[in-house]
């Protein structure tokens, strides 16, 4: 056994919600003005639900403890039960929400297969029903940018704006599961309101690649911010002198967004050097921000054996299914981390 505490370090790619706060986050925790939020009276709560809100370019914003409850109460928020919402059919919200979009709000998911991440329009329009006697009504139509199974691969501002005039046309409306909005409006280099304009809601995630250390937020008109603050009480979502890590958040907002652009080129660096090894098949075009999946082809190395190896040289990665692995960078992997984990991918690709 490799004795662990004398390792120099570690290269953890297995998320961007590992990144730990920065110095200025928790000076910002330390210091931060707090009061009751369920009474409303959290100052820097406040705030940073008015600057998220003019960020993504609505009226109002919900502070909430993660990005599920964001989702969710989101999608509370706009549907009926027994509605049906179209969605891409490896989304967080089918994979990974412990089927609460049909446990909390009732409803049937109507999955379609994307393409790096993008329904097919036309498979989205032949997919709404207007409603019936028979048939369940579409209630919602739900994005995910930058789409986590997808390679974190970004839906671009015309397929945006063209889910929306479709689905406005039929009286649906659209919410952006934006978990890593800012990583795809880095990549785009466009304001992130501009890629989400015409969107009913959306929300996004302080604790993956901007660092703080908890919470997402939800992003809509104030009515429908009004209604989803019930959502998030009902859920076990009020909570207290929350300033503490909004304060972290705030911090996220202002510092850590235009970084982002690194983790893209760490893990564009990356999926580079694993496109040449043998024994991996990846699809560069995917690989647009800080997301790398990749499958294993080899038959004698299924991805925990590939894990474990790579664990004994100081790297951490996690399995996408039977056959792929997935690495993501971030604010605490470095370049010569990323340049760590590719030279023992080649070590152990290289040994039979
Ligand atoms: C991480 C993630 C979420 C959920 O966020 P949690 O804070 O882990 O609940 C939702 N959607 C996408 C696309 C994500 O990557």
């Amino acid at each position: 056994m490799p004795d662990e505490s004398a390792r120099a370090e570690i290269v953890d790619l297995r998320s961007d919600t590992v990144t730990k706060p920065t110095p200025a986050m928790r000076r910002a925790m330390a210091e931060a003005e707090v009061g009751d939020d369920v009474f409303g009276e959290d100052p820097t709560v406040n705030r940073l639900q008015e600057e998220s809100a003019q960020r993504l370019g609505f009226e109002a914003a919900l502070y909430v403890p993660s990005g599920t409850m964001a989702n969710q109460a989101s999608i509370y928020t706009h549907v009926q039960r027994g509605d049906e919402v179209i969605l891409e059919a490896t989304s967080h919200v089918l994979a990974y929400e412990v089927g609460a979009l049909a446990s909390i709000s009732g409803a049937l998911a109507r999955p379609l297969r994307g393409v790096r991440g993008a329904m097919d329009l036309e498979e989205v329009a032949a997919a709404i029903r207007p409603g019936s006697l028979h048939e369940p009504p579409t209630g919602l139509i739900l994005l995910e940018n930058t789409h986590n199974n997808a390679s974190g691969a970004v839906l671009p501002r015309e397929h945006i704006a063209a889910v929306v005039e479709l689905a406005h046309r039929h009286g649906v409306p659209v919410h952006i599961d934006g978990a890593r909005i800012f990583n795809a409006a880095v990549a785009l280099n466009i304001v992130p309101a501009k890629l989400v304009a015409g969107a009913d809601s959306v929300c996004f995630c302080f604790s993956k690649g901007l660092c703080a250390p908890v919470g997402s937020v939800i992003c809509g008109s104030r009515e429908f911010i009004d209604h989803a603050r019930r959502a998030r009480k009902m859920l076990g979502g009020g909570m207290r002198q929350a300033g503490v890590i909004a304060a972290a958040a705030l911090v996220a907002l202002h510092e850590m967004v235009d970084r982002l652009a690194e983790d893209h080129q760490n893990a564009r660096l990356l999926a580079e050097a694993l496109a040449e090894m043998p024994g991996i098949q990846l699809d560069l075009e995917s690989i647009q921000t800080n997301i790398v999946i990749f499958g294993i082809t080899r038959e004698d190395l299924d991805p925990p054996a590939l894990i474990a190896r790579l664990k004994e040289r100081g790297i951490l990665c996690l399995a996408r299914g039977p056959r792929h692995l997935r690495f993501v960078t971030h604010h605490d992997v470095s370049r010569e981390g990323v340049l760590c984990a590719i030279e023992a991918m080649r070590e152990i690709l290289q040994t039979p």
